[in-house]
């Protein structure tokens, strides 16, 4: 019967075939009720069972149609911690080394990469490969190049991948963007975005290159070029950025503490932006219109979002965002539900040609115009 299911589940899903961006992906989707569903979960193996890892397992226990299934795990002793907190069968249980027989596996659609950045490429490739669709932490990858082979294995594979943008979904955000698009705020000229925290632990996996990609950027500074985007409404077309160093032993060559971003846009409308690992209180989005103003601080943290315009307080309630961002996913995948913005592994490379060429802006001292 599961399998069954999952035959007929797989084949309603590459039915709704890609690609699920719109032309212009900022137009606001018609308002159609998300009829009640009545069909199975969507059944999420996660790979990966550190912090984030198992906040999203904690998430998915109130989730109305997500449900975890499966773990991916290079320590034993995890795996049966969750063995036992999940009423996960060993049958659903890999590791790194075997994890491509998931591929046999009935009870699994998808697979929730949440490890250090530099592995989500390789990771998520065999997961495609497995025949299985993937959920994927950001950043995607470390670079667009790798972030673009990932979403052409994909679509090889007939697979869909998502990437774990958690704000697409959150209300107040998602107010913001529809006052915006409805022209409330005027024609839009400037956006400030400060991400940023002090890092801790020096020999943590974020602080080695090998296995972040990078620093700040990568992890945090990812969250303002990604706002920028969802709240400006537009595509950038260039990028400026300047670095600052003050403790090169604990961030070494091709970690970045400190960016600074500026970017422009086709409008003429730009963002100044703040990336940082040696500072707190930085979670703030601002976006300025001809006719007004919004504000979210915290603009990304777990919640709850607090946020503001020339029109008062937000007031729509905080929901997990883990949690509402399972249930949409397996609405995505499921049922092709259109995000107001996309979650999907294109959006992410936008994302990564922009870090890309923040990083190129750093270290040419030139303004990079991004294509
Ligand atoms: P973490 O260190 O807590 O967990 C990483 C997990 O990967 C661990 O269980 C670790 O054992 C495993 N792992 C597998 N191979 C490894 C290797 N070679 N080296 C080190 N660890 C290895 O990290 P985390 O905070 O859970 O972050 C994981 C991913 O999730 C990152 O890509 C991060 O950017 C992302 N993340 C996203 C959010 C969000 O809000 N969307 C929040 C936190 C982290």
């Amino acid at each position: 019967m599961n399998s069954r299911r999952n035959f007929l589940q797989k084949l309603v899903a590459s039915a709704i075939a890609f690609p699920l961006i719109p032309a212009d992906a900022y137009t606001l989707n018609e308002k159609k009720e998300d009829p009640a569903w009545d069909g199975p979960p969507l059944r999420v193996a996660i790979m990966g069972l550190g912090s984030y890892g198992t906040r999203v397992a904690e998430a998915m226990r109130d989730c109305k149609r997500a449900r975890l299934t499966g773990v991916i795990s290079g320590t034993p002793a995890k795996i049966t911690n969750w063995q036992s907190k999940y009423n996960i069968p060993a049958a659903n249980c890999y590791n790194y080394e075997n994890f491509d027989r998931i591929k046999d596996n009935h009870d699994i659609d998808a697979v929730y990469v949440i490890t250090p950045n530099a592995l989500h490429h390789d990771q998520v490739i065999r997961v495609a490969k497995a025949g299985k669709h993937v959920i994927c932490e950001k950043p995607m990858a470390v670079n667009a190049k790798e972030g673009q082979e990932m979403v052409d294995a994909c679509k090889k594979a007939n697979v869909k991948l998502l990437v774990g943008y958690r704000m697409h979904f959150e209300p107040k955000t998602l107010e913001i963007i529809r006052m915006r698009k409805e022209g409330e705020l005027g024609k839009i000229g400037f956006f400030q975005g400060l991400s940023g925290f002090t890092i801790g632990d020096p020999t943590q996996w974020r602080l080695n290159k090998a296995l972040s990609g990078g620093g700040a950027m990568m992890d945090i500074g990812i969250y303002s070029i990604n706002g920028a985007r969802y709240m400006v409404g537009e595509e950038p077309v260039w990028v400026t950025a300047q670095e600052t160093k003050t403790n090169p032993e604990k961030f070494k060559p091709g970690v970045d503490e400190t960016i600074q971003f500026q970017l422009g846009f086709p409008s003429g409308a730009v963002a100044s932006c703040l990336s940082t690992y040696s500072m707190n209180n930085l979670d703030r989005f601002f976006l300025d219109g001809e006719k007004g103003w919004a504000e979210l601080w915290p603009a990304t943290g777990y919640g709850p979002i607090k946020g503001r315009t020339n029109k008062g307080e937000l007031t729509q309630p905080h929901m997990t965002h883990q949690t509402v961002q399972m249930d949409e996913m397996a609405a995505i995948i499921q049922e092709g539900k259109q995000p107001v913005v996309p979650v999907d592994g294109d959006e992410a490379v936008r994302d990564l040609k922009i870090i890309d060429a923040i990083y190129e802006a750093v270290r040419t001292g030139k303004k990079v115009e991004l294509k």
